[in-house]
């Protein structure tokens, strides 16, 4: 090999840097692969196993998901909340104890929902956990009923 083609001389670099600012310009009229997260929504399948989301009125508190969790993400707290009367006969918390979860250290296990009695608890497509305070990841009760959009809101004030 020659010097002049270990060493490509101006005439090469040129052709070279003309080569890349037309294949960044052509790059602006492809379709955009990026989103705007979270403010714009991605669409999952409806078996994503996403956030976890609790259903108060349903739930008696046998903490049985917390039992279960194998990481420590569910915690029971005590929580009150006034059931309507239909949910308060057929699904009494006697003791007002509520699972709260740590949305970022959930692992998305699933056996939560699959050993909760009354369908309380379930794991639904929602990946969107954005957050700006590191305490703010564990929800209540109140909040794990709540969508991800009505957080932020809520995290914003
Ligand atoms: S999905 Fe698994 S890790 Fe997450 S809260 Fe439920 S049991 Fe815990
Ligand atoms: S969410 Fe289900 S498993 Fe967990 S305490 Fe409530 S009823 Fe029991």
């Amino acid at each position: 090999m020659t010097d002049s083609q270990k060493f490509p001389g101006p005439i090469q670099g040129i052709g070279g840097i003309l080569k890349g600012v037309w294949t960044v310009f052509l790059q602006g009229f492809k379709p955009k692969v990026t989103r705007q997260v979270p403010e714009e929504k991605l669409e999952y399948p409806t078996r994503t196993t996403g956030r976890v989301f609790l259903n108060v009125d349903t739930c008696i508190g046998c903490t049985l998901c917390d039992q279960i969790c194998p990481n420590g993400t569910i915690r029971m707290v005590d929580f009150h909340h006034d059931k309507k009367q239909e949910f308060e006969k057929k699904y009494p918390n006697k003791r007002e104890t509520y699972p709260s979860v740590d949305v970022s250290t959930c692992i998305h296990c699933n056996l939560c929902e699959e050993i909760c009695p009354t369908g309380a608890i379930t794991l639904e497509p929602e990946v969107d956990e954005v957050h700006f305070i590191r305490k703010n990841t564990r929800y209540t009760p109140e909040q794990l009923g709540k969508k991800e959009a009505e957080l932020w809101g809520e995290e914003r004030q």
